[in-house]
């Protein structure tokens, strides 16, 4: 059997809806068939979750609480309803993953939290929506902000400047909000900014980040990481009532090691954002595809013309439309420039036809 007969140009094309249509990246593999070897305490009571979290505080450069848990919607969920009492709020972009796509989690988790929506361009969170939300909060009456989240990367793409998350910080304080980040593609936020994740978390007042390690190349998995370690009382008790504390807990850490250790978890995220970039050029060269916004990390949205876009579904294409307009085109660690060639020469056929 040839490559093309196990990975036919439909499927190939499919990868492009996001990046957790990837597979497991060989890092990843590798420590879980290491921790496959022998026994081990169950219950994250093993060393690879030690290690997991040792690395963990070693790339974010300081002392934090680190729990693991099977996915990001759980992730944020627990950790926002840590955050927040059932009559409090959490501010949020309307274009964000806790809003859209969690089914109400971080409601349900905390039995009864409320989002409140503050707007801001290209999926940003503004400093005037979060102190307007706060001052116009009527006493008494209704849900009291209690903290901010933040998607780094966003949902559209684009990136909070270490400039604006400073001022979101402050705006956080004035406003006595906890600061929670979603990041299930905080690692593409790092290799686009060039900054550590010290700096984007920490360093500017970031009380909890959820870290996203499935679509950066693990099978499965999220951490979440509490900076404020006081914030993390008891929220072991809050992941196993929730069926968030795994059994053998060590297929979820070990890939994390190997992810941290050797610097995987930046390899594979520039190279998304690069393959990306490479889409970008190509594709941008085309009449019937016209560039949304300035691409910044592994995703690049795109008004296509309708009658191409049907011809590339024809042909396997998944390309999701967003309701800010256009197809988000996403590019993971398992894409090849191969890839994006049979893409590209699928565009030129479909505009030429
Ligand atoms: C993928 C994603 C998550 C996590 O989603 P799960 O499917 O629950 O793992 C969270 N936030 C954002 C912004 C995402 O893109």
């Amino acid at each position: 059997m040839s490559f093309l007969d196990k990975h036919p140009p439909s499927e190939r094309l499919s990868q492009f809806a996001s990046d957790n249509t990837s597979g497991i990246c060989p890092e990843a593999l590798e420590a879980m068939t290491e921790a496959n070897l022998g026994f081990s305490t169950p219950y994250g009571d093993d060393r690879w979750t030690q290690k997991a979290s040792d690395a963990l505080r070693e790339v974010f450069e300081t002392d934090c609480e680190i729990f693991f848990c099977f996915n990001g919607t759980a992730a944020n969920g627990l950790a926002l309803s840590q955050l927040c009492h059932s009559y409090q709020g959490v501010i949020a972009h309307p274009v964000s993953h806790i809003q859209n796509d969690e089914c109400g989690a971080p409601a349900f988790y905390s039995q009864g939290l409320s989002l409140l929506l503050g707007t801001g361009k290209n999926g940003k969170l503004s400093v005037d929506a979060v102190d307007s939300i706060c001052s116009n909060a009527l006493p008494l009456h209704a849900p009291q902000p209690k903290a901010i989240s933040l998607t780094q990367s966003t949902e559209l793409g684009t990136c909070y400047t270490t400039n604006e998350l400073g001022q979101l910080s402050e705006a956080a304080k004035r406003n006595q909000l906890a600061f929670h980040i979603d990041g299930a593609r905080f690692s593409n936020a790092c290799a686009a900014l060039g900054r550590s994740p010290k700096n984007l978390t920490h360093d500017l007042g970031v009380d909890v980040l959820s870290l996203g390690g499935t679509k950066n190349g693990l099978g499965l998995g999220e951490a979440v990481v509490f900076f404020t370690k006081g914030l993390a009382l008891g929220f072991e008790y809050r992941c196993k009532q929730a069926g968030q504390l795994a059994s053998k807990m060590r297929y979820l850490t070990a890939p994390w090691v190997k992810m941290l250790q050797e610097d995987a978890w930046l390899k594979h995220a520039r190279h998304a954002n690069q393959m990306a970039q490479l889409l970008e050029e190509r594709l941008s060269a085309l009449p019937s595809f016209r560039l949304i916004r300035a691409r910044e990390v592994n995703s690049v949205f795109y008004e296509i013309d309708r009658r191409v876009l049907e011809q590339l579904r024809k042909k396997g294409l998944v390309a999701h439309e967003f309701v800010e307009g256009g197809v988000r085109l996403m590019c993971s660690w398992q894409t090849t420039p191969d890839d994006i060639q049979l893409l590209v020469e699928e565009a030129q056929q479909a505009t030429k036809a």
